[in-house]
This record gives C-alpha cells, structure tokens and sequence, in this order.
C-alpha cells in the first residue's frame, strides 16, 4: 500500500463521520497494514478516456473495493495507451463499435461513462443491455426525458446506475451536512452557492450545443443545485432564473456563459445560485442557519476541500475525490446498499428536472414552478 492511501485511511478510521457515511470502511482495523481487504471487488471499465476519465483511473490506484480492468475509446491508440499504463487485459479493450461484445465478458461489472454529457444516455443504456452496471458522469442527461430514459433502461436490465456525485462522499461536505442535520446551525434561513471557472478553448465539446447540451448550468452550475438542495434538505419547488452574456460569440444560443439562480424550497427558504464559464476559481457554499453558517470554499473542486463555520474550521481529512467516490460506489453496488443524500439515477434526474426549469425560466423570464 502506498504512503499516501495509508495516511488517508488511518485519517478517515479516525475520523467522526468513519464507517457509518463511508460504508466501505465499517470493516477497517485501525491497523490496516496488517489486514488487507479480501472481500468482493468490483471490476470496471472507464468509456471516454478523456482528461476526466484519466483523472478517476489514477485515483483508483489506490482503490480497495473498486479496481479498473477494462477500457472502451474511440481511438485505438488510447487503448493501447491505457492497456500499456493501467495494466488491463487486451480482451477488456473495447472501440464504441464493438463496445456491445462487453456482454460476454465475465470479467468486467460496470462501465463508467465519462463522456461529453450528450453521449451520457446511448452509452449507459448500452453497457446496461449488456447486464453491466452503468456509472455516468453529471450531468446524467441532456433534458429529464433523457434521464428517465436511462433509469427506465438500467431497471428493465436489472443493473445499478449511478451518477458521479463525488462529493457525496467527501468527507467537508458530509460534515457541512452532519451540521444542518444535526440542528447545530439552527433553523435553515438561506444558502448561496455559486460555482465558475474561466473556460478556455473556444472549440471544445462543452461549447457546443449538440455534445454539452448547454452551457456552464450543465458542467459546473450543477454543483450550485445539487448543493443547495443537499444543503436544505428539500427539493425544490420554483426557480427563477437570469443569463448575463457577454460574449456571445464564445457562448453562440443554447450555450449559457453565466446563469443567476433562485430556488424556491418549501420551508420558504431561498437559495440564491450563480454558475459561469466567465468567472475565474468561483467555489464558494454558504448555509446560514438562524444560530451560526457553515461554509466551503472550495466546495466542489478536486479539492483540498476546506470549511468553517462561525465557531471554527471544518476539521476534516483531505482525501482524493474519486478514490472515495469508487471505493463507495463499489461498496453500494456490491452490497446493495444506498447512500443518503443519494448518488443514484433518481438523484441524476432532480438535477435535470430543475435544470430543464431554470433553463425554461430564463427563456420565458418567469417564475416556473416544478411539479414534483
Ligand atoms: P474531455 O474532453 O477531456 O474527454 C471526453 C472524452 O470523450 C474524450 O476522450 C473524447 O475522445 C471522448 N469522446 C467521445 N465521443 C466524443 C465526441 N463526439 N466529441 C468529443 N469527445 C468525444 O472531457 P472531460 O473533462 O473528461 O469530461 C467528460 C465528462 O466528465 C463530462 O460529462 C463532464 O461533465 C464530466 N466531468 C466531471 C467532473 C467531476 O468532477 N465529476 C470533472 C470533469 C468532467
């Protein structure tokens, strides 16, 4: 084991949120030199090897539960690229053509579909007729349509989807969680969340309409929703919405630049949202209770993830995203468990629903309500 995986599971066995938020971890000794995980392991095979893609197959190096052994690309030479530095198997590389033969391969259980956003649903729906559990990227779909599409598909299969969700397992963000949950903040009053980074490339798929299937609201406002609804604990029953766009050329119809938020919750809370491909290293998540807030900053990038709240920081190990995010998606398909808040096909899809609304909200500059 290496230095760094043994530091972050001596940290996390140690620490308050430990095996009962990261289920995978309940059979951890304290010496964990000393006993090896020997139970199941769940094989998978990323499709898209890409610069994100690369990312979860470095993390899963240091994996337990979770290992990579396939891979599936549109271009031969990656194949052999990633057959060459991940050690996988040539009978576990597949090309988008013959991506269906997956079906008759005992060795591969799930398929991780980390694509540009609008190939999220031919490709989950694929590995799911060929019995393999489908792990998509966010956003899971183009529209809520699509999302119901594929969590129609992977039930009549009978497969597990999930979407990557990695902060779900993050330990900042289960503590900020922890922290409303556990009344400490008080009553919930508002949050506000906004996400942003400055988008490079002018040519890239996630300025393209056909492949990202919007703007900024898609690729990194996301965060900015599915943290405010984490956040009240409620879902969401109006959104208003505004676009500012000030380069049109860069962000052509159909591609938002940066999006300004409200969601509406029952209680009567209100959180105010930004999302934008225009603003540089925006992560900042405020909850405010009517006894004290919470906050992250950074909220939802690779992180270190870091807190406060009006006592103090947020003490919590820093791990690496997606190691955790595998290991615990492993833990949940294997031993069919879920995990609250959720980071199944179920959850892909409140996203979408309020996505599909804020993007009619800022069509038509009214208030739309979501019908749940
Ligand atoms: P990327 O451009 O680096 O990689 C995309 C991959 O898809 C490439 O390997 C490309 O060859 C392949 N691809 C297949 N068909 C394609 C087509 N028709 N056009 C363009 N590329 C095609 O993108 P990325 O940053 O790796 O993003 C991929 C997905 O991962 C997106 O859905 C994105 O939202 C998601 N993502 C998630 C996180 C996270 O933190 N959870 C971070 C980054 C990206």
């Amino acid at each position: 084991m290496n230095p760094s995986r043994r530091d972050f599971l001596q940290k996390l066995t140690g620490a308050t949120l430990g095996a009962t938020a990261l289920p995978f971890l309940a059979n951890a000794e304290p010496d964990v030199e000393a006993t090896p995980y020997a139970g199941p392991v769940l094989r998978v095979a990323l499709l898209g090897l890409g610069s994100y893609a690369t990312r979860v197959a470095d993390a899963m190096k240091d994996c337990k539960m979770a290992k990579l052994v396939g891979a599936v690309s549109g271009t031969p030479s990656k194949l052999d690229d990633w057959s060459k530095k991940y050690d996988l198997d040539k009978k576990n590389l597949y090309s988008y053509q013959n991506f269906d033969s997956i079906k008759s391969n005992p060795d591969i259980d799930a398929v991780y579909v980390i694509t540009p956003n609008l190939l999220h649903k031919e490709f989950v729906l694929r590995a799911a007729k060929a019995g393999k559990h489908a792990i998509t990227e966010k956003p899971m779909a183009g529209t809520a349509a699509e999302a119901r599409e594929m969590i129609a598909g992977c039930q009549r299969a009978g497969v597990r989807l999930m979407v990557g969700y990695r902060l779900h397992f993050e330990p900042h963000t289960r503590e900020f969680i922890r922290l409303r949950e556990s009344g400490e903040l008080g009553k919930v009053m508002h949050v506000i969340n906004s996400t942003g980074f400055r988008i490079g490339d002018p040519n890239q798929w996630r300025l393209k309409k056909n492949l990202a299937g919007g703007g900024s609201l898609m690729d990194i406002g996301i965060y900015s929703l599915n943290g405010a609804r984490y956040a009240t604990g409620e879902e969401p029953i109006w959104v208003t919405a505004q676009e500012m766009k000030t380069d049109p050329q860069k962000f052509p119809d159909g591609v938002d630049e940066t999006i300004t938020f409200q969601l509406g919750f029952p209680s009567g809370v209100i959180a105010s949202c930004t999302s934008s491909y225009a603003f540089n290293a925006q992560d900042r998540f405020t909850l405010i209770g009517d006894k004290g807030f919470a906050e992250l900053q950074p909220a939802s990038g690779y992180g270190p993830t870091r807190g406060k709240t009006n006592k103090g920081p947020i003490e919590q190990p820093i791990v690496t995203h997606q190691t955790l995010q595998m290991d615990g998606m492993a833990d949940l398909i294997l031993n069919k468990k879920t995990i609250s808040p959720p980071v199944d096909g179920e959850e892909g899809l409140r996203d979408m629903i309020v996505i599909d609304a804020i993007y009619e909200a800022v069509r038509t500059g009214k208030k739309v309500v979501i019908k749940s």
